[in-house]
C-alpha cells in the first residue's frame, strides 16, 4: 500500500518474520520472558508496528533506550510494560512514573534526587531496573559497596520500587570469550549477594540476542531480543551456527525514474570516477546517501532487478544513484536493495560488508525519509 508517500523508495517490513522469530525463542527458551527492545525506531523498522506484533507473538516487556521513545509508544495507545535501558534525568522521573515506564538506575546521587520529584506525583512507586556494570564498562555498579549503598537507600523509601536487576555483556557474539564467562560469573555474584541482603527483584536479566541464542545459563528469567527479532544474527561468528534460522524482516526497495545508453567514454555521477568501456545501458534509482544508502557502498553494492543482479556504478548521490543493466529496461522496473527476488537474494550482512560495519547500523540509518510499508 503506498497511498501515504509519492516517492519510488520504500522499506517492507514483513511483520510475520518478527513473529516467527519471536515463536522460535519462545521455543528455544520457553521458561524466559521475552523483552523486545525496540530502540532507534525498532533498528529501523518502526518502534510501534514491531512493538505490536512482538507483543502479540509472545513478548511480554519491550525496552527502549530514551524516555522519549517510551513516551511516544505510550501515546500511540501501547499498554505493555516498558523498560528504558539509558539514564533518565532525575527531574523528568514523574513523567516515567505517570506513564508507568521502567527505569535504569546505577547510582546513589540520582535516587536522592529523583525522591525530591517523585514526591510531588501521586504515582508512586517509581519501578527501577538496577544496571550492574559487570564488564560492558559503559554505565552501571561495579562495585560492591555501591550496590550495597543503592539497594539500602531504595529499601527505605517507599518511591522507589526494585523490579529487575539486569547487566549487558560485551563479548556475547563470540563464541570463545574470557570476558563473557567473567562477566556472567560477576552477575551471579551480585545477584546472591542481593539475595544475601533479603533483596528478590521480580526479573533479573542479562541477555541480549547473542547470550539468547547461545541459551546463557543463571539465574534469569527474562531475555532482551533486539537484533534477532529483526532476523539478523548477531555476529558472522554465531551465524554459522545458528539454534533455529532467523528471518529477515527488513528489505529494500526503488524503482527505475530513468534508463539510458552510454557510449564509450561517457562517465556517470560526480567525480566521472566510472566511465562506459562500449555502449552500455545504465538505469538511475531515486535513492542516495540522504536516504541513508551511504556513499562508500558504490563501488561494491549490487542491486536485483528482475531477479538479477546488477552493480552500482560510480559514485552515490544524496538522493540517487546508477545502476549498470545488462540491457534495456523499463522505467519502473522494481530494483530491490536489501531482500530477494525470484531466487536471488541480498542480505543485510553483505551491505554491512561492503559498508564495514555491522547489520545494526544499516536499518538503523536507513533515513525517516525513506517510507516503511508493513506486509
Ligand atoms: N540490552 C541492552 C542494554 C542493549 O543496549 C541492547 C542493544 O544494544 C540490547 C539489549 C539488544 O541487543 P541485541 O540487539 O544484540 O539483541
Amino acid at each position: 500500500d503506498k497511498h501515504h508517500f509519492y516517492r519510488d523508495t520504500w522499506a517492507e517490513i514483513d511483520l510475520d518474520k518478527i513473529s516467527q522469530n519471536i515463536k522460535s525463542f519462545k521455543k528455544h527458551l520457553p521458561d524466559k520472558k521475552i523483552m523486545a527492545v525496540v530502540k532507534a525506531n525498532g533498528y529501523g523498522h518502526g518502534a510501534y508496528q514491531i512493538a505490536r506484533e512482538a507483543l502479540e507473538s509472545g513478548a511480554e516487556w519491550l525496552a527502549v533506550a530514551l524516555l522519549d521513545e517510551a513516551l511516544a509508544l505510550r501515546k500511540q495507545g501501547i499498554t505493555a510494560p516498558i523498560l528504558v535501558m539509558n539514564r533518565v534525568r532525575p527531574e523528568y522521573v514523574n513523567l516515567a512514573a505517570e506513564n508507568e515506564i521502567s527505569i535504569t538506575v546505577f547510582q546513589k546521587d540520582w535516587l536522592v534526587e529523583a525522591e525530591t520529584y517523585l514526591m510531588d506525583t501521586s504515582y508512586q512507586p517509581l519501578n527501577i531496573h538496577l544496571k550492574i556494570d559487570t564488564g560492558m564498562g559503559r554505565v552501571g555498579v561495579n562495585d560492591e559497596n555501591e550496590l550495597y549503598a543503592i539497594t539500602q537507600y531504595m529499601n527505605q523509601s517507599a518511591l522507589f520500587h526494585l523490579e529487575g536487576v539486569f547487566t549487558h555483556f560485551a563479548t556475547a557474539d563470540e563464541w570463545e570469550s574470557a570476558l563473557f564467562e567473567k562477566q556472567r560469573k560477576k552477575f551471579i555474584k551480585y545477584i546472591n549477594l542481593l539475595q544475601e541482603w533479603g533483596i528478590k527483584p521480580s526479573l533479573i536479566h542479562s541477555a541480549n540476542s547473542a547470550a539468547a541464542l547461545r541459551k546463557v545459563e543463571g539465574p534469569f528469567n527474562l531475555v532482551r531480543l533486539g537484533i534477532s527479532m529483526y532476523g539478523l544474527a548477531p555476529s558472522g561468528e554465531l551465524k554459522k551456527d545458528l539454534p533455529f534460522s532467523l528471518e529477515e524482516a527488513f528489505s529494500l526497495h526503488s524503482q527505475l525514474i530513468h534508463v539510458k545508453k552510454l557510449m564509450p567514454g561517457d562517465t556517470v555521477s560526480y567525480g566521472a570516477t566510472y566511465t562506459a568501456k562500449g555502449e552500455e545501458w545504465v538505469g538511475t534509482l531515486p535513492i542516495g546517501y540522504a536516504d541513508g544508502w551511504q556513499r562508500r557502498l558504490s563501488p561494491g553494492a549490487f542491486v536485483l532487478i528482475n531477479g538479477e543482479r546488477m552493480p552500482i556504478i560510480g559514485r552515490i548521490c544524496m538522493d540517487q544513484c546508477i545502476v549498470r543493466l545488462p540491457e534495456k529496461m523499463s522505467v519502473g522496473e522494481v530494483a530491490t536493495l536489501i531482500g530477494g527476488q525470484k531466487d536471488k537474494r541480498i542480505e543485510m550482512d553483505e551491505i554491512a560488508g561492503i559498508a564495514k560495519t555491522i547489520n545494526y547500523e544499516i536499518p538503523c540509518l536507513i533515513s525517516a525519509r525513506v517510507p516503511r510499508v508493513y506486509v
